[in-house]
């Protein structure tokens, strides 16, 4: 089956495409060359006068795992709300289907999304969900750095090389794309009540710090050559005169790759009467001075939204602000804990106005969109289904103005946006949303509409108002197969999770199995992910990238 679309407006950073007229050729899934005038076209799609782009990529989605299910159990009422408006407005939390996930990103044209914390022993739970979700490519971030093996091992000065091969055994026996760090060890040191935990700050009965805890995995990451950088959640989120800890991580990086998430959490400096003020200049002037570094925004927008993290230290320190007010903390096996806490950001707060300010500063100071990646750390900043608005925000410095001028006016008086007139182009949305997205995760086959890539295309009508433009899309081809036609699901199609296998030292499997046996309630063999666990046997569930070497 050949297909044409014609006569397109194609923005496509890979190829340095910024608005050129193009035809794309699709068969068997895949974008080819022109094939020459002599073959037949099965089917043509006039695309004259439309926007044509890679199906976008999100590097940080929280879509699926013990925390995600956990907030639709603790909000059912925000599950009824939402069902009743259903595709109607923005859903306002975690309380969503499968279902819904998959079809309201594809039809923003997202065709690929990253779930960023997977829990080792969550991890089945979190690929049976992520089998379950329609349309959507899938991948997700192992998290290490809070359990108890590998501080064990730290403690036991076990070499770089044993630490490696623990590492890469986790991101083969979880399908995991790559490595997630969230407040590397705070987790395990809350355990023993501590309340607050910096970098250089030590785990109680380990003698390891933060810092080391987070070096020595980011060169696991590094020497394993897994493509994806170390993906952290540094310490102190939220806390005003964190951008101290985020400059402090990027220099502890020591120049080797790393990706710091949601940095909008920790762009925050302590002037000001109220002790809390926007550091964006500061920590984007960081980034400059570290070209290993890249981040993602995790930008706050207002409404309800259930805020949803493994970093127990945060979430605890929080709930006091939870909205409606239940929360949950949990902690899991020796690995891990977390929290969910339901949350309102609120125009007329001081603190959340400066939260959205703050992130849309960070986009707009970025020199090099393509090292800044566009996120609401869905549901944590907001819903991914207020991406079409967060669009409109970078794009007209005109509505961005309206939007600031609702705030609180000591928020007015304490950003930069009224100067930062800059709009974000097609280009720029492209690069960061596809092209840059795709390289930071090593996924080569897709991000771009060169010949060789898999066929996931979004077909857009351009529109004044960016917000109407991207919440639907025109046309969405997913492998190929039209997917999305006006913004609506013609097809319901299943995904695969994009994973990467290390080379590791197998004899780790005998530590691991020591450990296991001695302190989990689970067995280790329920504890890996494979194929047989996923029902529909005729079809690959999982898709292997390669490394780096
Ligand atoms: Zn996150």
């Amino acid at each position: 089956m050949l297909i044409k679309l014609t006569g397109g407006i194609v923005y496509d950073p890979a190829q340095r495409l910024d608005g050129a007229i193009r035809d794309l050729f699709i068969q068997d899934g895949v974008i080819v060359q022109d094939p020459g005038a002599d073959i037949r076209i099965d089917q043509v799609y006039d695309v004259t006068g439309k926007v044509v782009m890679a199906g976008a990529i999100d590097i940080h989605s929280h879509i699926a795992g013990g925390n995600v299910n956990t907030a639709r159990v603790l909000l059912p009422e925000q599950h009824r709300n939402h069902m009743a408006r259903r595709l109607n407005q923005p859903f306002s939390t975690a309380k969503w289907s499968t279902t819904d996930t998959g079809y309201r990103y594809a039809r923003m044209g997202y065709t690929t999304v990253v779930e960023p914390a997977m829990l080792p022993v969550n991890a089945l739970d979190v690929h049976l969900q992520m089998a379950d979700i329609p349309i959507l490519d899938t991948g997700a971030l192992a998290i290490l750095g809070n359990d108890d093996l590998l501080l064990r091992l730290m403690r036991d000065k076990a070499s770089q090389a044993q630490i490696n091969d623990y590492v890469g055994w986790t991101l083969h026996a979880t399908r995991a794309l790559g490595l997630k760090v969230i407040n590397a060890g705070g987790a395990n040191a809350f355990k023993s009540n501590v309340r607050q935990f910096d970098l250089d700050d030590i785990v109680p009965d380990y003698g390891v710090s933060s810092r080391q805890i987070l070096q020595t995995l980011q060169r696991a990451t590094y020497e394993l050559g897994v493509p994806h950088p170390v993906h952290v959640h540094c310490n102190n989120l939220g806390v005003p005169g964190n951008v101290e800890t985020v400059l402090a991580t990027m220099e502890a990086a020591q120049g080797l790759p790393m990706h710091l998430a949601h940095v909008q959490f920790y762009a925050y400096g302590k002037e000001g009467t109220r002790g809390f003020s926007s550091a964006a200049a500061q920590l984007m002037e960081g980034l400059r001075r570290y070209p290993n570094i890249s981040m993602d925004v995790g930008q706050v927008l207002f409404g309800q939204t259930v805020t949803i993290s493994g970093d127990v230290i945060a979430q605890y320190s929080r709930h006091q602000d939870a909205s409606p007010n239940k929360w949950v903390m949990w902690d899991a096996e020796c690995e891990g804990s977390g929290g969910v806490v339901p949350y309102r950001y609120r125009e007329t707060s001081f603190v959340n106005g400066l939260q959205w300010a703050i992130g849309l500063e960070m986009f707009l100071l970025a020199e090099d969109p393509g090292r800044v990646f566009f996120t609401t750390d869905h549901p944590n900043g907001a819903p991914f289904t207020c991406y079409p608005q967060l669009f409109r925000l970078l794009m007209d410095y005109e509505y961005r103005l309206a939007c600031l001028d609702k705030l609180h006016p000591d928020v007015v008086a304490m950003t930069l946006l009224k100067d930062l007139k800059k709009e974000f182009s097609f280009y720029e949305i492209a690069l960061m949303t596809r092209a840059a997205a795709a390289a930071l995760l090593g996924l080569n086959d897709r991000g771009h509409l060169a010949p060789g890539a898999v066929a996931a295309i979004a077909v857009y009508t351009p529109n004044d108002d960016k917000e109407v433009m991207f919440d639907r899309a025109a046309l969405v081809f997913k492998n190929g197969r039209l997917v999305v036609r006006d913004g609506d699901i013609v097809e319901r199609l299943s995904g695969q999770s994009q994973t990467i296998c290390p080379d590791f030292d197998s004899s780790i499997r005998r530590v691991v199995q020591q450990h296991f046996d001695r302190f989990y309630s689970l067995s280790l063999n329920n504890f890996r992910v494979s194929d047989v666990d996923f029902a529909k046997p005729d079809q690959q569930r999982f898709m292997i990238h390669a490394c780096r070497h």
